[in-house]
């Protein structure tokens, strides 16, 4: 239920997403247009407005998205939300300039919508739409709509380059560091410079009784920690080799065995998914731990292991990264696979777990 959204539309292959609550503030925002406008027009445009900030953060998001494409990552979807919007790309990119490029491409749209509206303004309309003042401070013609989305745009350029995780102006900080310590080092003095301006923001909150500001200073906060852990881990994903954690001890079962071996090994010696050889000794299919716990469920232990057996089999050589043989078994639905230059000479095996218990342990 909380991460449910709705899918307004696909553009350039990228589904836009809604979530949820974005339409309670939408409904919100109708609320207040009405009661707080007293003519039609007044309404109409207030609304228009709402309406066009969201269509900016979009587009802003789409900046990222389609700079990402040039540097061959996918984006899964563009997610609104009440607290703004997100572009999930499958992968963070891996090289520094690629990353400020994307990085920065979003706020560069809000800056391109914010040129246009100017000339626009200063070209057809005049300069004086760009005063405000006490008898002409509603939105009730269309220069004064287009100098509304002017200054939307120049506070979403400069909210989004605050050097703070998840803010871009944090991941462009990271990027400039990063060409010269590493990542992992930026990320660090990036999500500490983020937590900084995350504390100040909540104590000026604080100071000036704005409790959003403490609601966002928190936010930040929680999201540069959050940001920090992923980096780290995904660096160490990268960094170490499939030979560091394979289990060289392991258990090879025949196709003719009877699902109770398997069981019984699982329940022993914490081996939860096996290779399987058939009657000449020839690894042919793997017996994923879900199958095992299929069988015990459904009482079905008394049955040869072929049964349960799927007949995918896979080597990785031992210099293989973590990260990239994550990513291979979790495409190919392997839970477990071979280790070794060849099928003949098999080093060990790795599977889920030995997955997962690397990555909590790092993650410490
Ligand atoms: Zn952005």
């Amino acid at each position: 239920m909380l991460d449910r959204s709705f899918t307004l539309g696909r553009y350039a292959g990228i589904p836009v997403k809604v979530h949820w609550t974005f339409g309670l503030l939408f409904l919100f925002i109708i609320y207040i247009g009405v009661e707080s406008h007293k003519t039609t027009l007044e309404q109409i445009f207030f609304i228009l407005t709402f309406l066009t900030l969201f269509f900016c953060v979009v587009l802003h998001e789409y900046g990222h998205a389609l700079t990402a494409r040039l540097f061959n990552v996918h984006t899964r979807d563009i997610i609104i939300s009440p607290i703004g919007g997100v572009a999930r790309l499958e992968r963070l990119p891996v090289k520094p300039k690629e990353e400020l490029l994307v990085a920065i491409a979003g706020p560069m749209v809000n800056v391109v919508i914010a040129i246009l509206c100017f000339i626009g303004i200063a070209s057809f309309a005049g300069m004086e739409h760009f005063i405000f003042n006490e008898q002409s401070d509603q939105i009730d013609s269309f220069p004064k709509f287009v100098v509304a989305v002017f200054f939307i745009n120049v506070v979403l350029f400069f909210f989004n380059l605050i050097p703070a995780f998840p803010m871009d102006g944090g991941r462009i900080l990271r990027a400039l560091l990063s060409m010269k310590l590493g990542k992992t080092k930026s990320t660090k003095i990036a999500s500490i410079i983020g937590k900084m301006f995350a504390v100040g923001f909540m104590f000026y909150g604080l100071y000036i009784s704005h409790y959003v500001l403490v609601v966002i200073g928190g936010f930040i906060f929680f999201m540069a920690n959050t940001e920090n852990k992923q980096v780290i881990l995904e660096d160490r994903l990268h960094s170490t080799k499939i030979d560091d954690i394979k289990r060289s001890e392991y258990t090879t079962l025949y196709l003719h065995d009877k699902m109770e071996k398997a069981v019984n090994l699982s329940l022993q010696q914490q081996e939860n998914n096996f290779l399987v050889a058939d009657l000449e000794g020839k690894l042919i299919g793997i017996l994923h731990n879900l199958f095992i716990r299929d069988a015990i469920q459904d009482k079905r232990t008394h049955e040869p292991v072929s049964t349960f057996t799927s007949t995918k089999f896979h080597v990785f050589t031992p210099d293989m990264s973590i990260y990239e043989a994550r990513h291979k078994m979790n495409e190919l639905g392997l839970s477990i696979v071979g280790v070794g230059n060849s099928e003949e000479e098999l080093v060990g095996v790795i599977d889920h777990d030995s997955i997962v218990h690397f990555m909590r342990m790092t993650s410490r």
